[in-house]
């Protein structure tokens, strides 16, 4: 029977400590902001930001909420994004993904000052995550390996394999477990004989965006397995990539969802600007 990895409870334990670093911060003159663009009536979308905005008041981070309509053009963003840079009471820039189709997301993302990166999508920061030198990192893998790190799980030697190559959680997912001593592989659409591989996982991610389709002949006996997945079932309701119940008997750890990768994601992302505003007051002294 798999112990069940509380990603509410963690993600509480870490907003609390960043609610204290906050204050001290506070106290020394800098509150952490964080401005959140979104363009278009995506409704997910909306329901995220405001999520992130309720997380920010929450820690006691000062926030601004942008929201574009969907014909905003690229130049009227970009300046946006400009005077956000050079704003001194915000640390962190984020842009709600996906963006309307008639803006170019990688010109928009290089247009963010990468100490203001606190999706770490910039293509610096993306760098500096391959080469283990990251000022941030991308929040849901950061998110999971937090759980990870929470629940006592050690990744050193272990077999990692993680399912989904996406720039946002797949990729630099297998580079966090890589740098903590993890032996990693990443398998996607086109990998042969899937199943093979996850059931040889010690540790197996799943990020696919396909509803229950980990099922429990699909992993190793004692394995952890962390489900990224967003995804709704046959009747609507919210779902992970992983087949809970079949994997339950066999796994050694399992995350919910939801309740378990999800709550991590904001929550890194309330880290990520902590750490931008305190990089901030480094840039200040110097
Ligand atoms: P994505 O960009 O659509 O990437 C999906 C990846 O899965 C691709 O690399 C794809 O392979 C691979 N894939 C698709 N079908 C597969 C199959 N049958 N077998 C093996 N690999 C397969 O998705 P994403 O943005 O990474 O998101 C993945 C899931 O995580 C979604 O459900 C999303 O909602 C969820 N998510 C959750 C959070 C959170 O905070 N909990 C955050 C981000 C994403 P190819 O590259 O070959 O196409």
């Amino acid at each position: 029977m798999a112990k069940i990895i509380d990603g509410k409870y963690i993600a509480q334990q870490v907003r609390c400590e960043i609610k204290a670093e906050t204050q001290a911060l506070i106290a020394a003159g800098i509150r952490p902001g964080l401005a959140v663009i979104i363009v278009g009536e995506d409704s997910a979308s909306k329901v995220y930001v405001r999520n992130k905005i309720k997380a920010c008041a929450e820690v006691g981070f000062h926030s601004e909420n942008y929201e574009l309509p969907a014909e905003t053009e690229q130049e009227e963003l970009l300046s946006l994004i400009k005077k956000l840079n050079a704003d001194p009471a915000i640390h962190g820039i984020l842009v709600q993904l996906p963006l309307p189709r008639h803006l170019d997301e990688n010109k928009v993302i290089a247009a963010i000052d990468p100490k203001k990166d606190v999706d770490a999508f910039h293509i610096q920061n993306v760098g500096k995550i391959m080469l283990g030198q990251y000022d941030f990192l991308p929040c849901t893998p950061a998110g999971v390996m937090k759980l990870l790190e929470y629940s006592g799980i050690d990744v050193a030697g272990k077999d990692c394999v993680v399912v989904g190559r996406s720039n946002i959680v797949g990729k630099p997912q297998a580079m966090l477990l890589l740098h903590a001593n993890g032996t990693v592989q990443i398998c996607h659409s086109k990998t042969k004989n899937l199943a093979e591989k996850t059931a040889s996982a010690d540790i197996l991610i799943v990020a696919i965006g396909k509803a229950k389709f980990i099922t429990g002949d699909m992993i190793k006996e004692g394995a952890v397995v962390i489900d990224v997945g967003m995804d709704r079932d046959e009747n609507g309701k919210l779902c992970g990539d992983v087949d809970f119940d079949s994997c339950f008997d066999k796994a050694s750890y399992l995350t919910p969802v939801p309740g378990g990768v999800g709550p991590m994601t904001i929550t890194m992302l309330l880290r990520n600007t902590l750490s931008a505003a305190k990089l901030s007051m480094k840039q200040d002294i110097k």
